[in-house]
């Protein structure tokens, strides 16, 4: 602890709104003397020095975070995590809070969780792994439709499709093992029975052994009101989701979060830092669709607004294997986000025109915004770059209040180049 007395020194790795918000979470905490972005964002810049490193340049991030004695790393995407960011700050003694390379593969191969899920009895849909396309045809045409086609690799979340025909799967296939849309990802495939029921995105930190609860939301893949439309990185999301009750969580962490922890230990691939569980709640109970390695987006930024105690200790006992008597304790109040893109997102996004209003949408009690594609021209103005480009969130009494002053904030917003959904929470709430 002794390190925490003197103050501590910290390098958030990323440039998106959930790096927003960590960073926001990690600056108000009274531990720190330093916080460091790279690359950050300008909404970022507020809250933490941006350095212009990419997410990408390990070398980079060491040597920086050697130069300037960082105590804490906190990578938020899974980009770095798989390429092994963690290792390579651990091996120059600068202390990670994230998965090493090889606990990554959590996230960085489906058909290693779902073995995983095997060896551990971890509830998930049923499920096959095929390297030959004529095999994976003819385990679709014998199981018959609905079916879920996966590649294997890392996809960015887009290598999935829920194919409620058998033609559906068939193409997925070609597409993926012939056409290979998703290079060496679609390689190989995993091949899934099609659960139903609410999905609920689950978040735990761990330390190696132990996990405890960083909250619950549901997020909003569909990028049109409705779900309907192509999928995206996610348009919104609000902490908590009513279904997922205190009964549903405790079973979450026991049939499945800790079950995974217990095994990748036994592996000798221990996993620490946040453990994302996309769970379907179905008739059975809760099952695993897939494990993330970091936090999601944007879940993270409904969650940091929920949380009342320090993040920073909490990021520190989960590197140090310190967790077993850890707490967090959190608010009862509820969040909603709203993400606020580019015109044409998310296939081919035209980040143009002005965001103004920003100053009035912050003044809406409660609200607060999370920067992810934005950058300031010369003369200070704020301009989109790139596809998602806010999250808009606000904190309330309940999922109702925290929605309506959610979307009071958007409205303060002046840019006519972008949209929105404007049924956030429609799971909770409805769509009136
Ligand atoms: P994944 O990348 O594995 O999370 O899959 C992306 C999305 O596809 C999930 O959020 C679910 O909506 C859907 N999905 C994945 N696996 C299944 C499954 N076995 N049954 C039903 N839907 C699924």
């Amino acid at each position: 602890m002794k390190r925490m007395e003197a103050g501590m020194r910290v390098l958030v790795v990323g440039s998106g709104g959930r790096e927003h918000a960590l960073c926001w979470a990690i600056a108000a905490s009274p531990l720190l003397t330093k916080l460091w972005c790279a690359p950050g964002n300008p909404g970022i810049a507020a809250v933490a020095e941006c350095v212009p490193i990419t997410a990408e340049d390990i070398p980079g991030l060491v040597a920086f975070a050697r130069a300037q004695k960082v105590e804490l790393v906190v990578p938020g995407p899974e980009g770095p995590l798989v390429a092994g960011i963690t290792d390579a700050m651990e091996e120059a003694g600068i202390p990670c809070c994230g998965p090493s390379r090889a606990a990554a593969q959590l996230e960085g191969s489906k058909s290693f969780t779902k073995e995983l899920c095997d060896s551990a009895g971890i509830p998930t849909a049923r499920w096959e792994r095929f390297d030959d396309a004529a095999a994976a045809r003819e385990f679709v045409r014998r199981r018959g439709a609905p079916l879920v086609v996966k590649a294997d690799g890392l996809t960015g979340g887009k290598g999935v499709v829920v194919a409620a025909t058998e033609a559906l799967a068939l193409a997925a296939i070609d597409r993926m093992m012939e056409a290979r849309s998703f290079g060496e990802a679609g390689g190989s495939v995993v091949i899934e029975e099609c659960l139903t029921g609410e999905e609920v995105s689950f978040f735990a930190l761990c330390d190696g052994s132990h996990a405890i609860p960083l909250g619950a939301a549901q997020d909003h893949k569909r990028v049109g009101d409705g779900d309907t439309g192509p999928n995206t990185g996610g348009m919104g999301a609000y902490s908590p989701p009513p279904v997922f009750t205190p009964a549903l969580e405790a079973a979450a962490l026991d049939q499945i979060v800790r079950p995974a922890l217990a095994e990748m230990a036994r592996q000798g691939t221990p996993f620490r830092g946040i453990l994302y569980a996309g769970l379907m709640l179905t008739d059975d109970g809760p099952k695993l669709i897939e494990f993330n390695v970091r936090f999601g987006d944007p879940e993270c930024q409904v969650l940091m607004p929920r949380l009342q105690s320090d993040l920073l200790p909490a990021l520190v006992a989960a590197r140090d294997g310190e967790l077993a008597h850890f707490d967090l304790r959190w608010r009862r109040e509820a969040v909603v986000g709203v993400v606020l893109a580019s015109s044409g997102y998310p296939e081919a996004p035209k980040p143009t025109g002005e965001l103004r209003g920003l100053t009035e949408a912050a003044a809406v009690p409660g609200a607060e915004m999370f920067h992810a594609g934005t950058k300031l021209d010369a003369q200070g103005h704020l301009l989109p770059a790139g596809g998602r480009v806010l999250t808009v969130c606000a904190t309330g009494p309940d999922l109702r209040r925290a929605r309506d002053a959610a979307y009071a904030a958007v409205d303060k917003i002046d840019w006519p180049e972008g949209f929105c959904r404007r049924d956030i929470g429609w799971r909770a709430l409805g769509t009136a």
